[in-house]
């Protein structure tokens, strides 16, 4: 499968935020978000095709059991399964990032949804062919409701105004079978400054609603860079 990046670092985001990690970054994604922070798995998608094998062997260089398979959309590619399957077996602890567009049936402890609501999409004048194909594609509850069922998951909301909430709180609605516990909110942005100006009203909402507020962890650390 197409990989952009392969390194260790730590988790930023979500329950397991400081928890050392190796990324698995395939390229490739079948959305196009206005704020993506990987253009490079996106709209200009970089890499090489990698076997299941080699990536086992890149693993084998670094002493860490968290494996994080993220892109990009990794759901893209089905050599995710037999990947999954050779991590499980050799016991590393394995999340999965996605958008939560595709299903694939294959074995992680720890799947984290990013869904994409209205305030992604790309702009309609500039990129009206993406516009379209990310507006109808960015939303699918069938396979929400899969991953919710057979995983444990995580779910993250990108935050841009106070205007997404709203509809953030109504897809909430949508699956009950989702938990309080299980939701984060983080801010939209791409250095430290952008996301302190919005955690500054993101934050007491999150603790009025009873969401996780999401920091983007790796930001503040490492800024918003290849590699991190
Ligand atoms: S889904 Fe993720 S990788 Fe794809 S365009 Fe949106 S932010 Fe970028």
């Amino acid at each position: 499968m197409k990989i952009a990046e392969i390194y260790r670092s730590i988790q930023g985001e979500g329950s397991l935020t400081g928890t050392e990690s190796v990324f698995v970054r395939s390229s490739g994604c079948n959305l196009r978000c206005w704020f993506c922070d990987t253009p490079y798995t996106s709209w200009d998608p970089i890499g090489e095709d990698i076997s299941v094998n080699e990536i086992m062997s890149r693993l084998s260089q670094w002493d860490c059991q968290h494996v994080v398979l993220t892109g990009g959309e990794p759901m893209l590619f089905a050599e995710m399964l037999p990947l999954c399957d050779r991590l499980r077996a050799e016991n590393y602890h394995i999340t999965i990032e996605t958008a939560g567009t595709l299903y694939l049936p294959l074995q992680c402890d720890l799947m984290s949804i990013s869904p994409k609501t209205a305030n992604s999409a790309p702009d309609i004048h500039e990129h009206p062919h993406w516009h379209q194909r990310h507006q109808r594609t960015r939303f699918a509850p069938k396979v929400i409701r899969q991953l919710l069922e057979h995983h444990q998951c995580q779910v993250k909301f990108v935050i841009d105004s106070e205007a997404d909430l709203d509809e953030v709180s109504a897809y909430i609605k949508q699956f009950p079978e989702l938990l309080l516990r299980q939701i984060y909110l983080m801010p939209q942005g791409t250095s430290p400054t952008e996301l302190a100006v919005r955690e500054d009203w993101l934050k007491p909402y999150c603790e009025q609603q009873g969401y996780h507020y999401c920091p983007r962890r790796q930001i503040e650390w490492f800024g918003c860079v290849q590699g991190t």
